[in-house]
């Protein structure tokens, strides 16, 4: 399949999905190539009616779901990651066609998404054995069994920056626990979810276990967020929709995880090897041209070697190569679409307003006439006060400051709103730990890239999160717990 083979083959495309019926009419919305700003795919989306089919199906769907051994749900995980392994290059063309991030970023996804479908097929088959533990109890006169329950049916809203990855992170525990799912793509990158889907339901995922709901956040998520025949609502996305989310759950006591924003801090100490820090500043800034919820959007270097990072970071963000997705070498895309292009300029532009100084990038990239390009932009002398500082921007945009002390630098790094990742760079072993032991944020790496396993949890402290994906409290985050006190 060709680049614009893959242009042609879209059209009307069905965003819904009941019953493992896809329904293609309804409302529609169109989706767009943010590489070239063109239209690339008309989809079908539902609204608030069509949430409640979804819910009632995945309600009839749950009772014999729930009553699948772990074992049974297993072997269905993990044909879902064979599907998606065999399926691996039309997944990737699709994430970069529709999210515009380079093939090489797609292909790591795509493998985040089958390496989660196999962790989670792995726990599922271990659920059975833990199913009805007796519980050790200081009375004779009682005894005691614990079981772990799925929650029932549970709403998935996903952003678009990982859009196939955030969806594995949810539905792969959920699927995993027992529990059937209504699950809302972004409006902004549906594709890659439809055609993942397409995949799962070609291993025989029984009718209304997965349910898809594709449109806006207002006719699709708000529904799902307030449905009372919904136990649980787990989003990931902006802080301002995560509360909003936070609030309707409320009315009916709805269990929630949120996956939120962050403003990360990597930490570069005194004796760190600078071409390191300098790899992981890029990586941790321009990955998927910023828009990363865990972007280390926030660099602090040690006053002693400030100078002679900027040197080397300055030179390496300018031979960022920005462009097509899919043209070899490209090591930056697009940003996702219009709305998130000038979101992005604007904050650049209050940037500058606020006193910081622009130390390159700041435009519109020259790499293409078309399409939502950014360049790759450094600021230093950043006001501790301003959004530039202190807000998420989503795009590619690092603020560089000095420090003098570790406790500057860890005082600095914490004073934010948000506690989601850092990353510490340092040759010696001792200062990094102490140093990533003090840092409020649920994920350190020190010395190492962005590495994301599914056995790792994924969450954050203060603003970014409440509960943790991935690992054992990904599949608890869908599961009750019972006990059951018989007197003997
Ligand atoms: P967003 O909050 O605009 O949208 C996220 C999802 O919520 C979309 O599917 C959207 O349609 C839906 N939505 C919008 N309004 C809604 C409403 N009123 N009720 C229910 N659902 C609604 O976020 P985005 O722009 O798609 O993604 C970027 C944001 O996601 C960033 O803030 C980023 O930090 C965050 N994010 C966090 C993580 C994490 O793991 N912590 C991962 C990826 C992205």
């Amino acid at each position: 399949m060709t680049h614009d083979g893959d242009l042609k083959q879209f059209g009307d495309v069905a965003g819904v999905l009941i019953r493992n019926e896809w329904i293609p009419n309804g409302r529609r919305l169109d989706v767009m190539n943010p590489s070239t700003g063109e239209v690339l795919a008309s989809v079908s989306t539902g609204d608030a009616s069509t949430v409640d089919l979804a819910v009632a199906a995945a309600t009839e769907a749950f009772p014999a779901w729930r009553d699948t051994t772990g074992a049974e749900r297993a072997l269905l995980l993990r044909r879902i990651a064979q599907g998606v392994s065999d399926k691996r290059e039309v997944l990737v063309r699709l994430q970069s066609l529709n999210n515009g991030k380079p093939l090489e970023e797609a292909g790591f996804d795509v493998d985040d998404v089958i390496s989660t479908f196999e962790y989670y097929a792995g726990l599922a088959e271990a659920l059975d054995a833990r199913q009805d533990t007796p519980v050790a109890l200081p009375s004779s006169e009682f005894t005691a069994r614990l079981r772990h329950e799925p929650c029932g049916v549970v709403g998935l809203i996903v952003p678009w920056n990982f859009p196939m990855v955030t969806t594995a992170g949810k539905l792969a525990p959920a699927l995993a626990a027992g529990c059937t799912v209504v699950l809302k793509p972004s409006e902004v990158t549906p594709l890659p979810e439809l055609e993942l889907a397409r995949i799962i339901l070609e291993q025989g995922l029984p009718a209304g276990v997965l349910n898809i709901v594709s449109g806006t956040g207002i006719e699709v998520g708000e529904p799902i967020a307030l449905h009372p025949g919904i136990a649980k609502v787990s989003f990931t996305g902006s802080n301002a929709v995560g509360i909003q989310v936070m609030q309707r759950a409320a009315s009916t006591v709805k269990n929630v995880s949120l996956e939120l924003g962050g403003k990360s801090p990597l930490v570069v100490l005194e004796d760190a090897d600078l071409e390191l820090a300098v790899e992981l500043a890029c990586s941790g800034g321009y990955f998927n041209a910023g828009q990363m919820c865990s972007a280390t959007s926030r660099v602090l270097v040690a006053e002693g070697i400030l100078d002679a990072f900027m040197v080397k970071f300055v030179d390496r963000v300018r031979a960022i190569q920005v462009g097509d997705p899919f043209a070899p070498g490209t090591e930056m895309g697009p940003l996702v679409s219009k709305a998130q292009y000038e979101r992005v300029l604007a904050h650049i532009d209050r940037g500058v307003t606020s006193g910081a100084r622009l130390i390159t990038g700041g435009e519109r990239s020259a790499a293409s006439a078309r399409g939502f390009f950014v360049q790759p932009t450094i600021f230093t002398d950043v006001p501790e006060d301003s959004d530039l500082w202190n807000k998420e921007i989503f795009g590619p945009v690092v603020c560089v400051r000095g420090f003098s002390t570790e406790e500057e630098a860890i005082s600095a790094a914490n004073k934010t709103e948000f506690g989601l990742v850092a990353t510490v760079v340092s040759a010696n072993a001792e200062a990094a730990s102490r140093v990533a032991n003090a840092i409020q944020a649920g994920m350190v790496w020190i010395n190492a890239p962005q590495v994301v396993f599914p056995q790792t949890a994924w969450g954050g402290y203060k603003q970014s999160s409440i509960g943790r994906e991935l690992g054992p409290w990904g599949l608890a985050s869908f599961q009750e717990l019972k006990h059951v006190v018989v007197a003997s």
